[in-house]
């Protein structure tokens, strides 16, 4: 793992730690010595550990504006005293009011960088740097385990945002992902659409055939209809044999192309179970396109896309519903083997 530090102070500054940490391959080392570019560098891309010069303008700022970011405090912060004035008090009170200090400002761990002309003897210098080399180790560490907890937080994220029959988006992704989806429509000024699809007499091909190769359908399924999307619409399974696809920078009558494709896609070919079996299903669609009046969570669009999907049900099914138009392919047998 290549641990990345960022010195917030001078070149002279970091000529004074130990050659452990410049010579190491373990680290990259970069230095900046102004707070606004500190800042920016650390908001873009966060080091794993930083030491601050404690005599450099605003070093207490940078430590306190870490700690207030929430995204950002686990970064390991190790504050170095090298002002004369405090280096120069020799007694216990005074270092551990001052490491107090420093920990409540914001700081991880606060070390006395004693220059080296300052150490009349060997063994107090790398003592010293033993102190500050452990510190590291302590960042190390605690880089580490954020990062393992990253990991972990990405796989558990994709769990939780996954169908795991379909490998689909599933409903609690298209909870957040719509009103995303409506607010970037409306910031650029572009169209959006939606369609909701049901397949149609489902409940039969569980009786006739069993819930295994239902389930098996609805696998099939929702590949065929992944891979007769375009790049930019997002599929979500939205409930049991339900689908829901989100279709940006997309009018209503280029909404409607879309479903009428689905349509015909699932209608046109029986869908493979086995060297015995194949099955033919229809579905039914609803349409919307987003409106100036529709609510940014979206659930007023969805609504119309449900009525025009319940009117498909109620008017034939396999077909297509929406706002203004109304399509539909010939019926084949809702169930066949
Ligand atoms: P309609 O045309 O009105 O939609 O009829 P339908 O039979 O599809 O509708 P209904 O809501 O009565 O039945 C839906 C069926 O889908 C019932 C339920 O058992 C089945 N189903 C839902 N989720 C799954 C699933 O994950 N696997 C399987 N095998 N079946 C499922
Ligand atoms: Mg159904
Ligand atoms: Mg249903």
């Amino acid at each position: 793992m290549n641990i990345s530090i960022l010195v917030f102070g001078s070149d002279k500054f970091l000529a004074n730690l130990p050659d452990q940490i410049r010579d190491s391959t373990t680290f990259s080392v970069e230095v900046i010595a102004n707070l606004n570019q500190a800042v920016s560098r650390i908001q873009i891309t966060p080091p794993d550990i930083i030491l601050v010069q404690a005599s450099l303008h605003k070093s207490t700022d940078l430590c306190c504006w870490l700690k207030d970011q929430t995204k950002l405090s686990w970064i390991y912060c190790i504050l170095f005293e090298d002002r004369p004035e405090h280096l120069c008090q020799r007694n216990w009170e005074w270092y551990l009011d001052m490491t107090s200090t420093a920990l409540k400002q914001g700081a991880d761990a606060y070390i006395w960088q004693i220059p080296e002309e300052k150490i009349d003897n060997k063994s107090a210098m790398s003592a010293n740097n033993r102190l500050i080399l452990a510190q590291l180790t302590v960042g190390l560490r605690k880089a580490q385990k954020y990062r393992d907890l990253l990991q972990k937080n990405d796989v558990l994220s994709a769990i939780a945002l996954a169908d795991s029959l379909t490998q689909m988006n599933n409903r609690r992704a298209l909870e957040s992902d719509l009103p995303k989806q409506i607010q970037n429509a409306r910031t650029q000024k572009n169209p959006l659409s939606l369609l909701i699809l049901d397949v149609d007499f489902f409940k039969k091909v569980n009786d006739t055939h069993g819930h295994l190769v239902g389930d098996r359908v609805l696998q099939l399924l929702s590949a065929r209809l992944r891979n007769n999307l375009r790049l930019q619409d997002i599929p979500f399974r939205y409930g049991g044999e339900e689908f829901l696809i989100i279709l940006p920078n997309t009018t209503g009558e280029e909404a409607l192309v879309v479903a009428r494709r689905l349509n015909r896609i699932v209608n046109d070919q029986p869908f493979t179970i086995n060297n015995q079996l194949t099955i033919n299903i229809t579905i039914s669609l609803g349409t919307a396109c987003l409106q100036d009046e529709d609510d940014e969570d979206g659930i007023s669009m969805l609504d119309r896309a449900d009525k025009y999907l319940l009117k498909a049900k109620s008017t034939g099914r396999n077909r297509v519903i929406s706002s203004n138009y109304l399509s539909h392919v010939p019926h084949l047998q809702p169930v066949s083997s």
